[in-house]
């Protein structure tokens, strides 16, 4: 399914003292098939973007196709929607509420498929834990309260792909986790976007997660997005990306500080590639000095 949104706006609390335009006009386009990355300074109106996505917030300006759905149609299959584009909130963690495990994972399939048999829902259950890398058996009877952090996000995303969604998107994945558990997490989405959905989405203030994973990624500032494009050709206008208060990813701090040494690196920004250009250069510069 692809996402285009044209001319997209939206304001809190509109007609009241406290009203905030939180999107003033997003254009974006998302292929299916990316794993794409929103990033922008806090207040910037990813998550309220995000939320039009499952209309979990109703289009109010602009317009809005997922797929075959048409947002701005009041008669557009919402719940059908909802199932097949999942929403992971922030520290999803803290939204588990059910007494077993499995009884959490079940309620999300339960909501969209008032018609599938105990045994169905099970089945789907159990695949669901088990392709978040969680041991169904083990876990499918512990209060979600008895695992630990990692393990408990691994339970809240999986009651969000039980209902394979073609859309999965993650507001924040690794927030909080420690260096370990990000890598984990971001190794499970790319599993899952193999595997499971066909699009991911992240929203993340993680330059690194951003340059290391994502196809194509947005920035947004002010409610607009203001770049669209592949990670290299974003972080190659790091100069824009600092003015706009955001941070860069340390290969592209790594990349500037050469530059004023007179060392130009090309590189996409993946780790992988900056160390492999810079050891070509050094291995140039070798052979130069040898002659
Ligand atoms: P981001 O996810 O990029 O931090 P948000 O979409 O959460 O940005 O917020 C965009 C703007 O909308 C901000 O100015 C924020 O204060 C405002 N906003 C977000 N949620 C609400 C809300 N529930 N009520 C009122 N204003 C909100
Ligand atoms: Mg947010």
């Amino acid at each position: 399914m692809r996402i285009v949104a044209k001319g997209l706006t939206y304001t809190y609390n509109p007609k009241s003292p406290f009203a905030s335009q939180a999107l003033k006009g997003v254009d974006i386009v998302i292929e299916e098939g990316e794993f794409f990355g929103i990033i922008g300074h806090t207040g910037s109106g990813k998550s309220t973007f995000v939320q039009h996505l499952n209309a979990l917030i109703r289009l109010t300006g602009g317009s809005l196709t997922v797929g075959d759905y048409d947002l701005a149609d009041k008669k557009c299959k919402f719940l059908e929607l909802r199932s097949k584009v999942g929403m992971v909130f922030q520290y999803p963690e803290y939204q588990l509420f059910a007494e077993t495990v499995e009884k959490d994972v079940m309620f999300g399939l339960k909501n969209f498929h008032k018609e599938m048999k105990e045994e169905e829902m099970r089945t789907a259950v159990r695949e669901a834990l088990e392709r978040v890398d969680l041991n169904y058996e083990e876990v499918k009877d512990k209060s979600p309260f008895e695992l630990s952090g990692g393990q408990r996000r691994r339970v809240a995303i999986a009651g969000v792909i039980v209902t394979r969604p073609e859309i999965l998107i993650l507001d924040e994945p690794a927030a909080g986790l420690d260096p370990l558990g990000k890598k984990e997490i971001m190794q499970l989405l790319h599993a899952i976007h193999g595997s499971w959905c066909k699009t991911v989405i992240i929203v993340s203030h993680d330059m690194d997660e951003i340059s290391e994973n994502c196809t194509r990624a947005a920035v947004f500032s002010e409610g607009k997005v203001v770049m669209e494009d592949t990670p290299a050709a974003i972080f190659c206008r790091s100069d824009e990306l600092v003015s706009l208060g955001l941070d860069i990813p340390v290969t592209a701090k790594c990349a500037r500080l050469l530059k004023e040494r007179g060392i130009e690196v090309q590189t996409d920004f993946t780790c992988d590639d900056f160390i492999g250009r810079v050891l070509a250069l050094w291995k140039e510069r070798g052979k130069a000095d040898a002659q």
